[in-house]
């Protein structure tokens, strides 16, 4: 993971690469972790938090290339490659929070933020389930 502050990134869309499917140890919270219990045991238990379990690499519900639960899946991956802290420096200020995004998502275009990256910070502050560290 690379993140940078939100300032430096022009615009974000999904690629549909699969590369944090992948990549990321995906946290489930207690409440995620209740509601996909219905698949089995599909985590895996942390020193402290529990995390979807991978299966060759990656996430056990990546199938033919793609999110075999995408409508139930996780914060973590709803939110991604955004990041939303509670601290922060001037650059990834954003309405009373600090957001960085993971450079490393080919979907990520640098340069000056667009009104449509703006919008997709906003909608994902007003998610209810989105975690604020
Ligand atoms: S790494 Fe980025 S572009 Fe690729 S699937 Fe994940 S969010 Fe989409
Ligand atoms: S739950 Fe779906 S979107 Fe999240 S990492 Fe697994 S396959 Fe990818």
């Amino acid at each position: 993971m690379k993140p940078i502050p939100w300032r430096r990134v022009e615009k974000w869309k999904c690629v549909r690469c699969g590369k944090c499917c992948e990549e990321l140890d995906v946290m489930v919270t207690s409440e995620e972790e209740k509601r996909l219990r219905k698949f089995g045991d599909v985590f895996r238990r942390g020193k402290v938090l529990v995390y979807l379990k991978k299966i060759d690499g990656r996430c056990i519900f990546f199938r033919s290339g793609i999110c075999a639960i995408y409508p139930e899946r996780p914060m973590a991956c709803v939110k991604y490659p955004f990041y939303f802290r509670s601290t922060g420096g001037e650059e990834s200020y954003f309405g009373g929070y600090h957001v960085y995004v993971d450079s490393n998502c080919p979907g990520v275009v640098l340069g000056h933020p667009t009104e449509s990256l703006v919008d997709t910070i906003q909608n994902l502050l007003k998610n209810e389930r989105l975690i604020i560290v």
